[in-house]
């Protein structure tokens, strides 16, 4: 029986997979995204999500959904170029450019379509591509599509621009493309965007900066790393940042000149072909901008929340990382160390996921603890108390 024989190659890998103790599961959750997370019947205090301004259960921004999917419909009906570009998508796009101070913004389906546009479409034959080693996987996945257009990828140590200025001053490729995360989504820190721009300037190359994680969070306004750092909306700049993190509904965007924002929605493939998102995104997602421009009280609450974290958690037996943002791991080593202790806070009612290799390099397995707005001074306590009993 082939089939079944296909399928059976496919099960021995899986079984592979758990012995070396990487498989993976989901839990399914019984209540919306917010500080408890109602798991088995189960209510577990959530440090998972990347909600990090709790606006992904907003009411507000739920309405904002209803009223905008009982206006426009449920879906969009085509990609943005054929017929599926509502006026909900047009203002959202607005909104985006001139929060973050681009000319143009172009929305995604998500910040995985979106970063799938954006290096390939610029990088191709005779060109080159730096890229930080602890980029996203879906800047990795960008990366290999742009070799696959005949670009030559080469990827310097995490946050080292002088390495990265060797690099270029060694590249005679026609075009330089820079690519980086602004916040490293699995080690919280920043990337030194000022030294990158100058050395952007001084390569005249394009700086590619995907802000999944600072957008809402960094910045005055929560606008973003770039803002965070006081950086212009250079016109050989492009701003990646996700809607489904700090904004708490989904999608993303790229903000950036108005040629080169012209030339992705003309060769961006992951812009091209795929339907545009629910009007109803678009709707929600203008009441979750309105709340980040207005959402000081809320980032004052996430960075005491942050702090509260840190300073209760210094001189445990594991270190954090030294992360200023609201992703903090606190590194284990061991992978099935790391997965014991997750699963010991787990039971006491915990929820705070293990990241192994390949997700991070070999060796330094972590707790990703994501703090959130939502999340009570009590809450963070709890944690620490927990992994204080534990250490
Ligand atoms: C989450 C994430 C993405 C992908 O965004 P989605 O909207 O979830 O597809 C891209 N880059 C980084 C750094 C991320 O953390």
């Amino acid at each position: 029986m082939p089939a079944d024989r296909l399928n059976a190659e496919l099960a021995t890998e899986l079984e592979e997979l758990a012995a070396a103790g990487l498989n993976r599961r989901r839990r399914v959750l019984e209540s919306r995204c917010g500080r408890i997370a109602t798991v088995d019947g189960r209510e577990m205090l959530n440090f998972a999500a990347n909600d990090y301004l709790g606006l992904a259960g907003n009411p507000a921004i739920a309405q904002a959904m209803a009223d905008a999917a009982l206006a426009w419909g449920a879906g969009s009906g085509a990609s943005h170029l054929v017929s599926g570009h509502l006026v909900p998508h047009e203002t959202i796009e607005q909104g985006l450019a001139a929060f973050t101070g681009f000319p143009r913004a172009l929305s995604f389906s998500t910040g995985y379509l979106a970063n799938l546009a954006v290096t390939p479409t610029l990088a191709g034959r005779g060109d080159a591509v730096f890229a930080d080693k602890l980029n996203h996987a879906s800047l990795i996945d960008a990366m290999q599509l742009a070799k696959a257009n005949g670009a030559t990828v080469q990827r310097y140590p995490h946050n080292d621009a002088a390495a990265l200025e060797r690099l270029l001053a060694a590249s005679d490729a026609r075009r330089k493309v820079i690519v980086t995360d602004a916040v490293f989504s699995m080690d919280g820190d920043l990337a030194p965007l000022p030294a990158l721009f100058e050395l952007a300037e001084r390569h005249d190359a394009w700086l590619v900066v995907d802000d999944a994680h600072g957008f809402g969070v960094l910045g005055p306004q929560g606008r973003g790393s770039l803002a965070h750092f006081h950086l212009p909306a250079s016109p050989r700049v492009l701003l990646m940042g996700t809607l489904g993190k700090a904004a708490g509904v989904g999608g993303a965007f790229v903000a950036g000149s108005a040629t080169a924002i012209d030339y992705l929605l003309n060769k961006g493939r992951s812009y091209i072909f795929t339907t545009a998102a629910p009007p109803a995104v678009a709707g929600a997602l203008a009441c979750s901008l309105q709340l980040i421009a207005d959402g000081d009280a809320l980032r004052r609450r996430l960075f005491e929340r942050i702090a509260r974290l840190r300073d209760g958690l210094a001189g445990l037996r594991w270190p954090l990382l030294p992360s200023p943002t609201a992703i903090q791991p606190l590194i284990v080593g061991d992978n099935a160390a790391a997965v014991a202790l997750s699963q010991a806070l787990w039971e006491r009612g915990l929820w705070v996921p293990a990241i192994r290799p390949p997700t991070v390099p070999k060796g330094t397995a972590r707790l990703r603890i994501s703090v959130s707005a939502a999340h009570e001074a009590a809450d963070i306590d709890r944690l620490f108390d927990a992994l204080k009993e534990l250490a």
